[in-house]
């Protein structure tokens, strides 16, 4: 089967995530309508146009031109300095709400990311119409646009994602190569820098076609290695995969010594479930999500096991992660006395995401988190065992009552 890929790529991300900030502390005018750069420090000589308006395009001023010298074309010029901390903090934002609809998103650069939509095109149909959707979701809830390139492979949609701007949406499929990539100069052609395309130029090659078509053979003794790929990427070929564990960070993980050994699984349920209600509380407070947990054992005489499962969607929900907990730990064979006890939260990402598209449990979901969330302040506030979920406190007097 084909694949699909998206390449959701932010227009002119730096000057419009400055325009919101400024918007949001009561400016009264939009920066990305007017003369203004986002630039760097402008009393260092060394200042530089990091992104600039479209007003400053059509006047000829480009990214790297010294604040200096776009202001010699630009008597009027406005310079904003950046906000990295805002700017990740956008980025973010739009990465979690794209994670939503698949946890297969590689973050490329600060405003671009791919998303492999072959592998949920079955929830959501249609990937032009998914494109539309989550551009028009972001400008709304976010405020900026982005533009969507969709293709069979991470080159044709880095390339469709560039074709025109602002907020457009672009297919590069493998039937519209010809059509589309061809046709553009050597220039254009994704990973071929400005001496490589330099040195093409001297074999007659103009365009992306030109480079298609050519002998493979002849271009070897300049190019070596590199030559096939280039002449691959200029029809369209390329089959990176998209990476989405390059940004998972390491887990989270506890364990306790029990003050007895225990060989009965509900005892140790209730303990596991305290230890994933504290691992939980530290998966939130760095504002991650889990995918893989991990319930660990020693038993009396030493012996370390342990079983894991990976969800299918990422969590930071305590009953989530419970549930699954307890499914891990009731796969395990206890045959005798368990003397330490841990869960691990491995394979965490910045995102939660939800598989499938049943209402009932997104807002399920939602419940929960504000349930979480004000556990973990009650926790915070007046120590870490005051407070239980019903479900933990019901397993918990019923213990009681057995003493
Ligand atoms: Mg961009």
């Amino acid at each position: 089967m084909k694949r699909i890929i998206m390449h959701i790529d932010v227009n002119n991300a730096f000057l419009s995530w400055s325009a919101i900030d400024l918007l949001n502390n009561g400016s009264k005018y939009d920066i990305r309508k007017s003369y203004a750069v986002i630039g760097g420090d402008e009393k260092k000589r060394r200042g530089i146009v990091l992104a600039k308006s479209i007003a400053c395009k059509k006047l000829g001023i480009k990214t790297a031109d010294t604040l200096y010298s776009a202001k010699q074309k630009c008597p009027a010029l406005r310079v904003f300095p950046p906000n990295f901390p805002f700017y990740k903090e956008m980025s973010k934002k739009m990465f979690s709400l794209l994670s939503v609809y698949s946890p297969d998103i590689e973050v490329a650069s600060i405003d671009e990311c791919y998303l492999d939509y072959g592998k949920v095109q079955n929830l959501y149909g249609d990937p032009f119409l998914f494109a539309k959707k989550i551009q028009k979701q972001i400008f709304d809830e976010l405020g900026f646009t982005v533009n969507i390139g969709i293709a069979n492979n991470k080159l044709c949609a880095k390339m469709a994602s560039d074709f025109s701007k602002p907020y457009k949406i672009h297919t590069l499929y493998e039937e519209e190569v010809e059509e589309k990539l061809y046709p553009l100069p050597i220039e254009e052609l994704y990973g071929c820098g400005k001496r490589t395309s330099e040195k093409l130029r001297k074999f007659g090659i103009k365009t992306i076609g030109d480079l298609a078509h050519f002998d493979v053979e002849s271009l070897k003794p300049i190019f070596k290695n590199m030559a096939v790929p280039l002449v691959e990427s200029a029809r369209g070929i390329n089959r990176d995969l998209v990476c989405s564990e390059a940004w998972i960070p390491k887990g989270i993980g506890n364990e306790i010594t029990l003050p007895k050994d225990i060989q009965d699984k509900n005892e140790l349920l209730l303990y596991l479930r305290e230890i994933t209600e504290n691992v939980a509380l530290r998966l939130r407070k760095q504002k991650k999500y889990a995918y893989t947990v991990c319930v660990t054992l020693k038993t009396k005489d030493f012996k370390r096991r342990s079983h894991q499962k990976k969800r299918k969607n990422a969590t930071d929900g305590t009953e989530e992660l419970y549930e699954t907990v307890r499914e891990v730990f009731l796969e395990m064979q206890i045959e005798e006395g368990v003397r330490l006890i841990g869960v691990r939260l491995d394979h965490l990402t910045d995102y939660r995401t939800i598989q499938g598209t049943l209402f009932d449990s997104f807002e399920q979901i939602d419940d929960h988190s504000k349930l979480d969330e004000a556990i973990d302040t009650m926790k915070r506030k007046y120590g870490i065992k005051v407070i239980k979920k019903a479900s933990a406190v019901e397993k918990v007097s019923f213990e009681n009552r057995k003493d």
